[in-house]
């Protein structure tokens, strides 16, 4: 079995912008790519596991989502990082109505652990969002991590409300 590092994608791989779907317009957050070599070297298989309600509410459509993607892996594979897969969630439930990939249900990551033979229990998540924290724990993660650059989110079910990406694993080396 596997551990996986899953990433939420808006707020803790780019910088959060509302129903972002352009390169241009896509912007790496400081200290992601650093942090995705160290858990690639510790045997972390990576995802991203994205709500991506823009397409629900047509603001882009999948074509788009999978261009981004696209490029997004490519950037990092320069960098020396493997993204197995990103998995989406393109629904909203007043549109689409309800499903089991929107976090902070955990579909997308029993869907990874379905595909890649993940072991759930010893896999960490990121996300900038309570509901990330959530579908981590719905999953039975031990490790959740939440993002939080503002400093200003006080409570959380997460493991641990850090401010910078690179607080993650300092802690973990400690
Ligand atoms: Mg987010
Ligand atoms: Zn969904």
């Amino acid at each position: 079995m596997q551990k996986a590092l899953f990433l939420d994608r808006d707020g803790v791989v780019n910088v959060e912008k509302d129903y972002l779907y352009k390169i241009e317009d896509f912007e790496f957050i400081d200290g992601i790519v650093e942090l995705c070599l160290y858990y690639q070297n510790k045997g972390y298989k990576i995802f991203v596991v994205t709500n991506q309600s823009g397409i629900a509410r047509k603001y882009y459509n999948e074509d788009d989502f999978s261009a981004l993607s696209r490029w997004m892996i490519l950037e990092f594979k320069k960098n020396g990082v493997i993204i197995k897969k990103v998995y989406h969630c393109p629904h909203h439930p007043d549109i689409s109505g309800i499903c089991n990939c929107r976090k902070p249900h955990d579909g997308m990551l029993q869907a990874a652990k379905k595909e890649f033979n993940i072991d759930l229990k010893n896999s960490i998540i990121i996300g900038d969002k309570e509901r990330d924290i959530e579908a981590g724990l719905n999953a039975g993660l031990s490790e959740t991590y939440l993002f939080d650059e503002s400093k200003t989110i006080k409570e959380s079910k997460a493991t641990k409300i850090v401010s910078k990406l690179g607080d993650i694993y300092n802690a973990d080396t400690q």
